[in-house]
């Protein structure tokens, strides 16, 4: 098979494993949507971007963004063009599955002298994945104050983690005959935190494990039990993302969906030279949930940011924004699933994306008979080959495996719905929502390159 990987060899191989360097470092300090809008914005204001509410007229060449309560971001390089001809347009999400730590969530198990946090899960997860993992916990606690508190346990070398246990093979003759939706159930998907109970003289005073770790919040977070009530704590695998492959031809990391496409997009929109059309790159929330709520993208903070700029370019007018919206093209930037020689009995070979043969159009996604897909037309696959052959990027295109073997769905159809053209269009990876998933780093810069191509040439 002929992969990307032939037109990678001497000289050419370099800017291929430093890109990918780069998203790994990238990726290991950013595992939340928070961690991923702030560590975006760091970098596109290195590249001259500013807020856009601090710019008062738009010119071409500008670079602004738009930062939505801290969990997705928008970032735009204005073009020659008037917007109302439309803006070509990247969408990547920046959450991805995981254990949120619950609103009450700490609590002492009486027999056991042991203290837990306990979670309920985000986004789709084979349960069975999460237990006996390192994890560490990333987010933050807003005080009553109105103080807000960063934090992150268990990525530091010296840190602790923390994790979910599992029975042993030795006592699971029960848990080893259910299915494996049923092995691990979501309500005891519990966090181990701690076992030391607190020194004190009160004889009274219950709950002592609990109460120490109590202690230790307040010491290092100045926070009390009450403040989980507004903190959004998350339960990630602890840990770097890493080379994979004896080659290092892999990276193998947590959260890959969609912080590959993400990062790639990023990267696209901060290397760009002042394009025709204006570019804009989409970095979103609450994808993995449904893309409901004011930071997903079925929010209308997308709407609003396009009529903000139409407002500093021109004199405001409704019909300008629907314009702009309907003559813009987008690329839903978001994995597709790799063609995995473990389980071939789900792909159907001819329509499967592979690692190492570049970027992937998924033309639609859904399940059973395509429901819930966005289906792009077929002119606009026409122009997008068009935009990748003059570019020489390697592109395949897929289906999210077999007819009826499952499916899924991306923020392709909302951004349809707003009367644009849109294609899914990410990289593959293996091990899609578990803890660690697997891309190849041929893949990653090719998916660069295209989203560049994308974003200076799309017409
Ligand atoms: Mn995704
Ligand atoms: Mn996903």
């Amino acid at each position: 098979m002929k992969t990307v990987w032939e037109k990678y060899t001497g000289k050419k191989l370099q800017p291929v494993m430093d890109f990918a360097k780069d998203y790994e470092a990238f990726l290991s300090g950013a595992k939340t949507e928070r961690e991923q809008v702030r560590d975006s914005i760091a970098l596109a204001k290195e590249k001259g971007f500013r807020p856009l509410e601090k710019v008062e007229k738009l010119k071409a060449g500008d670079k602004v963004y738009v930062d939505n309560r801290g969990k997705s971001l928008c970032l735009f390089v204005i073009g020659k063009r008037p917007l109302e001809e439309g803006l070509n347009i990247l969408g990547a999400h920046v959450d991805s599955p995981r254990l949120d730590i619950k609103q009450v969530p700490l609590y002492e198990d009486g027999g056991s002298g042991l203290a837990y946090l306990d979670t309920h899960y985000y986004g789709g997860i084979k349960k069975y994945q999460w237990v006996t993992q390192p994890l560490a916990l990333h987010g933050v606690v807003a005080r009553k104050d109105g103080s807000v508190v960063d934090v992150v346990i268990g990525e530091d070398e010296n840190d602790p983690v923390v994790g979910v246990s599992d029975i042993l093979i030795h006592l699971a003759a029960t848990q080893m005959k259910k299915t494996a939706a049923e092995a691990i159930d979501g309500e005891d998907l519990n966090i181990l935190v701690g076992s030391i109970p607190l020194k004190t003289k009160d004889k009274e005073m219950k709950d002592l494990v609990k109460a120490n770790i109590l202690e230790i919040l307040k010491k290092k977070y100045g926070m009390e039990e009450d403040d989980f009530l507004s903190a959004e704590l998350e339960a990630v695998p602890a840990g770097k993302a890493r080379d994979y492959g004896l080659d290092r031809s892999m990276v193998f990391a947590y959260g890959q969906d969609d912080k590959i496409c993400a990062y790639t997009s990023l990267r696209a929109i901060l290397d760009i030279e002042v394009p025709e059309r204006t570019a804009c790159c989409i970095l979103v929330d609450k994808e993995e949930v449904g893309s409901q709520g004011n930071t997903g993208m079925q929010s209308r903070f997308f709407e609003n940011a396009i009529a903000e700029m139409i407002a500093k370019t021109t004199d405001y007018n409704d019909l300008l924004v629907r314009r702009a919206l309907r003559n813009s093209k987008m690329l839903s930037s978001d994995v597709s699933a790799a063609y995995e020689p473990n389980f071939p009995s789900v792909f159907e070979p001819k329509n499967s994306a592979y690692m190492g043969k570049g970027i992937v159009f998924n033309k639609y996604t859904g399940a059973r008979g395509k429901s819930g897909c966005n289906d792009a037309n077929a002119e606009y696959i026409a122009k997008l080959r068009k935009v990748m052959d003059d570019n020489k990027v390697a592109f395949q295109t897929a289906e999210l495996g077999k007819v009826d073997a499952g499916g899924g769905g991306t923020i392709a159809y909302i951004l349809a719905n707003l009367d644009m053209d849109v294609i899914d269009a990410g990289i593959a990876v293996q091990n899609m929502h578990s803890c660690y998933e697997v891309s190849s780093k041929a893949d990653i810069y090719e998916g660069y390159r295209a989203y560049k191509a994308f974003l200076k040439d799309m017409n």
